[in-house]
C-alpha cells in the first residue's frame, strides 16, 4: 500500500506544498523498504513560511517568558505521553537501535526541554549597568531551524527549545531522511497550543527550500547543524542580509590515551564511544591518539573489542550496533575505507563489504586501521560511520599537536590517571568540549565547535543566548 504524502506545518494548518509535485522516500535502513513519503515543499511555500512566522512574531515576543514556560512545560508532558512512539520513529527513519533511542535519542527531547526551562529561570535578563543604565535581552526574530537526520529530535529540540522560550517565531526544516520524527514532533508542538504562526515545520530539500529559506530578508536567525560543506553555503546566503548564523557542524575528535589510563578500559570504552550510533555522532572520538610504549597492546584490544561487536535490529532491544542511516552513505562509508587501505593504513578489523550475516540493510563492519598517521585522509576526513584510526605518538606536546592537526575542533577526549595531566592537555586541547576518562557532559553544559566545527553553542543558558538580541538602554534608573 503507498504511503501518504507527509504534509508540512504552516500558520497553524497541516497542508501540501502548494505548487510543487515532487516526492522524497525516506527508507528504513534496516529494512530497505520506504518508511514515509515526503511531500517536498518549494520556494512558495518556504516563503510563505517564513512570512507566517513574521505576522506571529510581534504578539508572541510580547507575551511574558512565564506564558512561554508553561506552554513549554505543556509540550514536555505531551512528549513523555508519545515517548514510544518517538523511539519508533527515530528508529525506524535512521537506524539507531532500540535501547539508544529509548535511553539516549529520544531522551534528549525532554531532557533539553526542561534544562532550557531551567537556564531561563536562572538567567539574568536585565540587570543594571553604570549608574542609570540596564541590560536586557530580547528574542532575536524569525528564526530559520535545519536539522540533520543522525540524532534527530536531540537537534530540533535543541533549537525550536531555546526559539519558543526565548519568545521568537519558527521556520523548522528538518533532513528530508528523518521526517517521522520531525512529523511527530510539529504535531507535539501543535497540541501544546502555540500561537498559531510561531512554529512553522516544512519538508524539503537543500534544494527545494534552502536558498529561500537562509537568504529570505524576513528571517533573522540560521541555527544549523550539518555538514561543514552545506554550513558554508548557507553562511554564504546569509551573509547578504546579515543574519545570525549558529552551526554545528562536523568533528574528527581526538582521543588521547597515555600509557598511565587503565589501557583496557580506556580502549574499549573508546571504541564503543566511536561506534556509538553507529558511528553516526558529530562528536564520536574517531582518532585514538596512543602513546608509543603501549600502542600494540592498544591495537590488539581494539581490534578484538571491533570483532566481538553485535550488530542487529535496531526495532530489538540488546547492546547491538545498528545500519547506516542510507545506501548513498554506505556507500561514501565502502570509499573511505578503501581509501585507508589504499593509503597503506593496517586494516585489523573489519573493511569493505555489507558487514556478514545481513543480506539487506546498510550494514558495515565495524572497522579498525592501525599504522595511521595524521596526513592521511582517513585520520582527516569525516567518515561518519563505525571506522576508528588508531594514531601513535611520542610524548604530551605530541599528542596535542596531533589532536589540533585537524580542520575540525568539536570535541576532544583524554585517558589517564594522572589528573594533572587530564586538566592541563584538556585546556590545551582546540576543541569546543573536552571528556576526560569516559565522563558525559550534562544538558545545561555548553556543546559546539571550534575552527571548522561551527560556531555558537547549544544546550542549557549558552543554547538559550543564540536566540536572544541584547539591548543596552542609558538614563532607564
Ligand atoms: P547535511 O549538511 O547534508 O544536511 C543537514 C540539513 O541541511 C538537512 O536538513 C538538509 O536538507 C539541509 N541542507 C543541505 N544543504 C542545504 C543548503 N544548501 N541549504 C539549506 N539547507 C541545506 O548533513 P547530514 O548528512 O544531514 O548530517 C550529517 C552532518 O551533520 C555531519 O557532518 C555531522 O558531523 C554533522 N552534525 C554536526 C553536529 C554538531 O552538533 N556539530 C551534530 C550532528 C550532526
Amino acid at each position: 500500500m503507498s504511503k501518504s504524502p507527509l504534509k508540512s506545518f504552516i500558520n497553524g494548518a497541516w497542508v501540501l506544498p502548494a505548487t510543487s509535485t515532487a516526492t522524497v522516500d525516506a527508507i528504513n535502513p534496516a529494512t530497505e523498504e520506504v518508511c514515509a513519503v515526503v511531500a517536498v515543499c518549494g520556494h512558495d511555500d518556504a516563503d510563505r513560511a517564513v512570512q507566517a512566522a513574521r505576522a506571529a512574531f510581534d504578539g508572541y515576543a510580547a507575551t511574558t517568558l512565564e506564558h512561554r514556560i508553561a506552554l513549554v512545560e505543556k509540550l514536555i508532558t505531551i512528549f513523555e505521553r508519545r515517548y514510544d512512539e518517538m523511539v519508533t520513529a527515530i528508529s525506524t527513519e535512521m537506524g539507531a537501535p532500540y535501547d539508544l533511542s529509548y535511553d539516549a535519542q529520544a531522551e534528549s527531547g525532554p531532557g533539553h526541554l526542561k534544562a532550557t526551562v531551567k537556564a531561563v529561570r536562572e538567567m539574568a535578563w536585565d540587570y543594571d549597568v553604570g549608574t542609570d543604565g540596564i541590560v536586557t535581552h530580547e528574542p532575536i526574530g524569525v528564526c530559520v531551524l535545519i536539522t540533520p537526520w543522525n540524532w534527530p529530535i536531540n537537534q530540533i529540540v535543541c533549537k525550536v527549545g531555546p526559539a519558543l522560550i526565548t519568545g521568537c517565531t519558527m521556520v523548522l526544516k528538518p533532513s528530508e531522511m528523518a521526517p517521522l520524527s520531525a512529523q511527530l514532533f510539529a504535531e507535539m508542538v501543535e497540541e501544546a497550543g502555540f500561537p498559531k504562526g510561531v512554529f512553522n515545520m516544512i519538508h524539503g530539500t537543500g534544494a527545494s527550500v534552502g536558498d529561500t529559506l537562509t537568504s529570505h530578508p524576513e528571517v533573522d536567525m540560521i541555527s544549523f547543524t550539518g555538514s561543514t560543506r552545506a554550513g558554508i553555503q548557507i553562511a554564504k546566503n546569509a551573509a547578504d542580509t546579515v543574519k545570525r548564523v549558529a552551526q554545528e557542524l562536523g568533528g574528527k575528535s581526538a582521543n588521547i590515551v597515555f600509557a598511565d589510563s587503565d589501557l583496557e578500559a580506556a580502549v574499549t570504552r573508546g571504541v564503543l564511544h566511536c561506534y556509538g550510533n553507529t558511528g553516526q555522532s558529530c562528536n564520536a572520538p574517531t582518532r585514538m591518539l596512543v602513546e608509543q610504549s603501549v600502542y600494540d597492546e592498544a591495537v590488539a584490544i581494539a581490534a578484538r573489542v571491533a570483532k566481538a561487536a553485535q550488530l542487529g535490529d535496531p526495532m530489538k532491544k540488546g547492546p547491538h550496533y545498528g545500519p547506516v542511516v542510507s545506501k548513498a552513505h554506505y556507500d561514501k562509508i565502502q570509499g573511505l575505507i578503501q581509501v585507508g587501505i589504499d593509503e597503506g593504513a593496517q586494516l585489523v578489523a573489519g573493511g569493505t563489504g555489507r558487514a556478514e550475516g545481513f543480506d539487506r540493510g546498510y550494514y558495515v563492519k565495524p572497522t579498525v586501521f592501525a599504522g595511521v598517521h595524521n596526513k592521511m585522509r582517513i585520520a582527516q576526513e569525516e567518515v561518519f560511520g563505525p571506522v576508528l584510526v588508531l594514531i601513535p605518538f611520542i610524548d604530551e606536546a605530541d599528542a596535542i599537536a596531533i589532536a589540533n592537526d585537524s580542520p575540525y575542533g568539536l570535541y576532544a577526549y583524554v585517558q589517564t590517571n594522572d589528573m594533572d595531566r587530564a586538566r592541563r592537555v584538556a585546556r590545551l586541547m582546540r576543541a569546543g568540549g573536552v571528556s576526560i576518562n569516559g565522563t558525559s557532559q550534562d544538558y545545561m553544559a555548553p556543546f559546539g565547535g571550534y575552527k571548522q566545527s561551527g560556531n555558537g553553542r547549544e544546550y542549557g543558558e549558552f543554547g538559550v543566548r543564540d536566540f536572544l538580541e541584547i539591548k543596552s538602554i542609558s538614563g532607564f534608573r
